[in-house]
């Protein structure tokens, strides 16, 4: 059995049963032809998460490709309306006009027969969703639903619901956002996980961590909240504003930094949020946004969640939320919202906070940042937390979990096929 050298390093952390099944079952998989199809090469937790299973499957000998549609204006707009129905559950609904667009928009050639031949096709996020239907050479297709949808908008889970017929499986990354209608042999939770040894999550001396800090603009004698997330509404960037003017309240020292290089080129709304930001900011100067991805790179990531006195998430609606699994391995209690990602992966008083309210959320941080006795002890719990649950490995085989289930029914339907083709050959002759 060909083993990878990347995968071999969590012996001593996840075990070497884990390590063996995953083994036994990437041998079971070896010379599969994955196409990975969505919209942006770089930015957001899609890329992260095919960043993280790439040179582990590469060893495998399972062969991952890319596809990437480029959501035109248009295409980005009726993106946005079907993200705030099906993640904010926002009165409204997609009309027939905007869905026909869209359709036909996707539906020119976006793939090709001929050059995006594969053994799986696994098509990421929601928008795409109608790529299986409207190619119906996709086959085996697997969804991989990336964003929140515990609480969908009825009418805009309808119409994800009919494209999904044309798939094997459809992937959640929480339980929570498991549509109950879909039946159980047909949806799969992946336990998404982050690995330590890249070096936005590796370890960092605290002298180089600050120094780059200060490289973007931070002093760092004085305390510092921050929270690392993409420039969008749903991360809710303007209550952590509010969070750190409570707090500074308190203590006048306090500084923000808003961490979000606007790399995905599907976030056309980024900058819309980023200068409403600026104006809701009026010209503080403890307020840092960080947005220009030549300076905010994986190291500067890495020093942001490790060195910041406290870590904030106020997202109001969470696929699974990486930023948060990240900054917990880097010992942060990060304080976070009920949203379903980080209601998944936070214990409320145990590993960080679960706080929706602005006033809890100052509380919880004005505690933080004065018993820093309590704050090591919830890293520490929040460390081990990912420790046990999300670390890459875990990933790894619930990814290779969900192919050989694709894989495997692929492979009797076709033998199905086969067989009652002979039977009509017989009774032909
Ligand atoms: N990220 C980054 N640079 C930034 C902001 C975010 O590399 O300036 C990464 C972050 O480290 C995480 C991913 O982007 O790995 C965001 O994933 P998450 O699941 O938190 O949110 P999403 O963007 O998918 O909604």
């Amino acid at each position: 059995m060909k083993r990878s050298k990347q995968l071999d390093q969590y012996a001593t952390s996840v075990g070497e049963d884990v390590l063996n099944t995953i083994y036994k079952k990437a041998s079971d998989l070896r010379g599969l032809h994955v196409l990975h199809i969505n919209t942006t090469v770089k930015g957001g937790g899609v890329a992260e998460i095919l960043e993280g299973l790439d040179p582990i499957v590469r060893d495998f000998d399972i062969t991952h490709s890319r596809k990437i549609i480029q959501l035109d204006e248009d295409a980005s707009h009726f993106t946005t309306h079907l993200l705030n129905l099906l993640q904010g559950n926002e009165p409204g609904e997609i009309s027939a006009a905007d869905r026909e667009k869209f359709l036909t928009w996707l539906g020119q050639a976006r793939l090709s027969e001929h050059e995006d031949q594969a053994d799986i096709y696994l098509v990421h996020d929601y928008q795409l969703v109608p790529l299986a239907q409207l190619y119906p050479w996709l086959q085996p297709a697997v969804w991989f639903c990336h964003v929140d949808t515990a609480q969908p908008n009825p009418q805009a889970k309808r119409y994800m619901q009919e494209f999904l017929d044309s798939y094997q499986l459809c992937i959640f990354n929480s339980e929570l956002s498991v549509f109950p209608e879909i039946q159980s042999q047909l949806a799969h939770v992946i336990t998404l996980g982050i690995d330590p040894f890249r070096r936005k999550n590796a370890s960092m001396a605290r002298d180089h961590g600050l120094k780059l800090l200060q490289q973007c603009g931070i002093d760092t004698q004085r305390p510092l909240l921050t929270q690392v997330a993409r420039y969008d509404r749903w991360k809710n960037p303007w209550q952590a504003i509010d969070v750190y003017r409570l707090v500074k309240q308190q203590i006048p020292t306090v500084q923000f930094a808003f961490v979000g290089a606007m790399e995905a080129t599907d976030d056309k709304g980024a900058v819309e949020v980023l200068h409403d930001l600026q104006r809701y900011a009026e010209d503080d100067k403890d307020i840092h946004f960080l947005y220009d991805p030549a300076v905010i790179r994986d190291d500067e990531v890495n020093a942001f969640q490790r060195y910041s006195s406290v870590i904030l998430q106020r997202s109001t609606r969470e696929g699974f939320g990486l930023t948060t699994t990240e900054a917990m391995w880097k010992n942060q209690p990060v304080i976070g919202t009920s949203a379903t990602g980080l209601r998944t992966q936070l214990v409320d008083g145990e590993n960080g906070y679960i706080v929706d309210d602005t006033q809890a959320c100052a509380e919880r941080t004005l505690e933080l940042l004065q018993r820093r006795d309590l704050w090591q002890q919830l890293g520490q719990n929040a460390h081990r937390y990912v420790g046990k649950h999300y670390l890459l490995p875990m990933m790894v085989l619930s990814y290779l979990d969900a192919l050989e289930k694709v894989y495997s029914r692929s492979i009797q339907q076709s033998s199905s096929e086969r067989s009652s083709n002979s039977d009509r050959n017989t009774a032909a002759d």
